[in-house]
């Protein structure tokens, strides 16, 4: 990537080199500044703060500034618009401001192949490319002219891209707990559109029954639930989408049933998201994907279909992590009659909120599912209030 070998620093190490790493976590707001003269040691601080940079920043935690902590942390303090950006053959920039200029590029549709932080020819050429679609000089380099088109172009597009990195940040930030987030569930279709008929069933009746039994545990844990429609209106996607984003929603949720031409499809899937071909998706709403996944497979042993990343108005149009359930197959003869079952209907909505609180307690993948129950929750949040309180 850099094309200059990067060395490596560890515990113990001294130098003009640590000094400089030392100036970049603090800049990152990653390390304390020192009361006294300044040091040039690796000592335990700067350990403790090297693993709250790579954690952020989904890299290995490990403490050890390698070459990909290095170039990441080398590059954090950019923003858009503090320096000229283009494309230097030999010595490429790198940072943050580069990783949002591509996202940007992104969201308005001129790819530049993948959001890496690394300003390549494929980047500038994208910029070219946006350049000469808004009327600008085309240079393919990033100044103030370019930066203004994309200020204005991108509040008529509000939304969209793929902000990996803040939505990680954000979901950092809020804590460890459930409680005083705003989860919108969105019920598929409704009102004149009842979505797929099978079996005796409604789609739009099983979703809004799921929706309504996830709102009573989540209101249980202290969750403000919003509702995208009623049994009677049917919004579009992009509507739904604006009505989370209006909300300042946490977490959205789309609840649908699948169907098939072939009666023996069966099992449930969940959806992110994500454009394979861009590298780009949302990490967070793929956490959140496996996790629901997971539960439901475990707890109902429905068929594993699996979590896909995909690039549909509503995953695209959401601000927040967004992730669309298809709970079983009403075409399936067996699908269909435990989605006919109330208390089945109950352990789907347990197994969301379930996966929805192991994601705000950060627990380990590996952790047995199973073990959670909602009492165990309760109790959980209550002593975190006391504890804040
Ligand atoms: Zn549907």
């Amino acid at each position: 990537m850099s094309d200059q070998p990067v060395a490596l620093y560890r515990l113990g190490d001294q130098g003009p080199a640590v000094r400089s790493i030392r100036a970049l976590l603090m800049a990152t707001g990653d390390l304390a500044r020192p009361a006294n003269a300044a040091t040039d040691l690796y000592d335990e601080q700067v350990v403790r703060a090297v693993r709250a940079f790579q954690q952020r920043r989904g890299l290995i935690v490990d403490g050890v500034l390698g070459p990909h902590t290095h170039i990441a942390l080398d590059g954090a303090h950019w923003k858009l618009g503090d320096r000229m950006l283009s494309h230097t053959p030999g010595h490429m920039l790198q940072g943050d401001d580069v990783a949002e200029l591509q996202e940007r590029l992104l969201s308005l549709g001129f790819s530049p192949d993948r959001v890496d932080g690394i300003f390549g020819t494929n980047t500038e050429q994208a910029v070219r490319r946006f350049q000469g679609a808004v009327g600008l000089a085309v240079d393919g380099s990033v100044g103030p002219g370019t930066l203004r088109a994309f200020a204005d172009l991108t509040r008529s597009v509000s939304g969209g891209s793929p902000h990996t990195l803040r939505e990680q940040e954000l979901v950092r930030r809020s804590g460890h707990r459930l409680l005083g987030r705003i989860v919108v569930l969105d019920p598929g279709h409704g009102g004149d559109d009842k979505g797929t008929l099978a079996h005796g069933l409604t789609e739009s009746e099983v979703t809004l029954d799921l929706a309504r039994r996830i709102e009573g545990r989540l209101s249980a844990i202290g969750v403000t639930v919003l509702f995208t429609r009623s049994a009677t209106t049917s919004p579009d996607d992009l509507l739904r989408a604006t009505m989370a984003n209006q909300a300042g929603a946490d977490i959205m949720l789309s609840l649908h049933c699948d169907s098939a031409d072939q009666s023996e499809a069966s099992g449930v899937a969940t959806f992110f998201w994500g454009l394979d071909r861009f590298g780009a998706w949302s990490a967070v709403g793929e956490h959140l994907a496996n996790l629901i996944q997971r539960e439901i497979v475990s707890r109902t042993g429905l068929a594993d279909c699996r979590a896909h990343p995909r690039g549909w108005q509503l995953l695209q149009r959401t601000q927040m992590p967004t992730v669309r359930i298809e709970a079983g197959y009403l075409t399936h003869e067996q699908d269909a009659a435990r989605l006919a079952e109330p208390h089945f209907l109950d352990t789907l909505a347990e197994a969301i909120v379930i996966a929805l609180q192991r994601m705000y307690l950060g627990e380990d993948d590996t952790n047995a599912t199973g073990v959670l129950r909602l009492d165990d929750l309760s109790a959980y949040n209550a002593q975190q209030q006391t504890s804040t309180a």
